[in-house]
């Protein structure tokens, strides 16, 4: 609540700045219409990936990992040229939609996951967008999850819609934040349950704030077991932000994060990238410890790429928050993977506030974003 209340806050202080390109997608390709907010919904995006399948077979092809709660499939879209006599190809991960009321994360993935398809074929842009984009088709294999979480973006929900099991737990409560819900220090929260509700938060702070400092000291009497009930996750306020971090049950608990875990044990992936809003950051492991990881430097080191294409402000990931059971550093440590979040935008929720216009501009920024990350896999 505090962490969500502060960025919200924030983000009006934080000034907008992102470089418009070229339109890189083609306009009149597909009869898909976005609806009005200017997001593809889960339908759209079904619609979207029959046709880019059937327009461009030898190099788009998709299929589901699972299903969610509410029946829908959770889609990958593998982009790769099968004619390649390539081998042991590396590959590159494309995540959005975790976090259903974050869907600008979801439609930057779709428009660079249509540009690159579209822009294989075809010069739209010009014939060295369509070069550089060529090479990285031959060569690496990328898969695109759009809508990890399509039950959230549907109903325009943090989190995923499994019912919980506290009073009102189906209506109130509903859901489980799916990037709390991946097995690397999940525990944490059992055992810094205060720090890791309050991670903008530093040692100084608490014991600076005296009632803070107390409830520090007897968290489980301020919030109680988080295992089977999500109240102790301040979920009391949330759901009327549409929010709450409840981490679920256990790790894995859900159906989506075990989609995506026994995906990617499945394939041979060398770098990630998961969008959310908001912040203009991108993001690297750690998330749970302040320590710098292994590989910090190459991860500034891409992270400063990436920057200098959306100009946002690079950092370790608990530098700006402690985050305990998400996928960055469950996909750094269990898969080798060297993942980043980046957070687009300055607002919250993008879709309340901001224009079609801007919305298009983020996503044409970040079809070079992403380019740049899979151009990283062939070094
Ligand atoms: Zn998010």
């Amino acid at each position: 609540m505090f962490v969500s209340l502060v960025s919200f806050f924030m983000v009006f202080l934080i000034l907008f700045s992102t470089t418009a390109f070229s339109l890189m997608i083609s306009t009149n390709e597909s009869t898909v219409v976005p609806r009005l907010k200017g997001y593809y919904s889960y339908d759209q995006l079904t619609t979207l990936l029959q046709q880019l399948h059937s327009q461009y077979p030898t190099i788009f092809t998709y299929y589901s990992i699972g299903k969610t709660y509410e029946g829908r499939d959770i889609w990958v879209i593998q982009l790769e040229n099968t004619q390649s006599t390539k081998q042991n190809k590396t590959a590159v991960l494309y995540i959005g939609g975790m976090h259903g009321n974050e869907p600008l994360g979801s439609e930057t993935v779709i428009y660079s996951m249509k540009a690159f398809t579209e822009n294989y074929t075809m010069a739209y842009v010009n014939q060295s967008f369509t070069e550089q984009i060529r090479h990285i088709i031959d060569n690496v294999t990328l898969y695109f999850i759009p809508m990890i979480n399509p039950d959230g973006i549907e109903a325009g929900t943090r989190k995923n819609s499994q019912a919980n099991q506290c009073p009102f737990g189906a209506a109130l409560y509903c859901g489980v934040d799916l990037n709390r819900n991946f097995p690397y220090a999940w525990d944490k929260l059992d055992e810094y349950p205060f720090q890791y509700r309050f991670g903008h938060w530093n040692a100084q702070t608490f014991k600076d704030h005296p009632i803070m400092f107390l409830m520090s000291k007897f968290p489980t009497l301020f919030f109680p077991t988080t295992i089977k009930y999500p109240l102790g996750d301040i979920e009391v306020f949330v759901p009327f932000l549409k929010g709450g971090h409840y981490r679920g049950p256990a790790p894995l608990s859900e159906k989506e994060t075990q989609a995506i875990d026994s995906f990617v044990a499945n394939h041979s992936i060398s770098l990630a990238v998961d969008y959310h809003t908001p912040g203009e950051k991108i993001l690297f492991p750690w998330y749970s410890s302040r320590d710098p990881s292994p590989d910090d430097a190459k991860l500034r080191a891409i992270a400063s790429n990436l920057s200098s294409i959306n100009g946002y402000e690079l950092m370790q990931g608990a530098d700006w928050y402690l985050t305990a059971g998400c996928i960055m550093d469950y996909l750094y440590t269990k898969y080798n993977i060297l993942p980043f979040t980046i957070e687009l935008g300055s607002l919250k929720h993008p879709g309340d506030f901001m224009s079609k216009n801007r919305i298009h501009d983020i996503c044409e920024t970040h079809i070079l974003v992403n380019l740049c990350l899979a151009e990283h896999a062939l070094i």
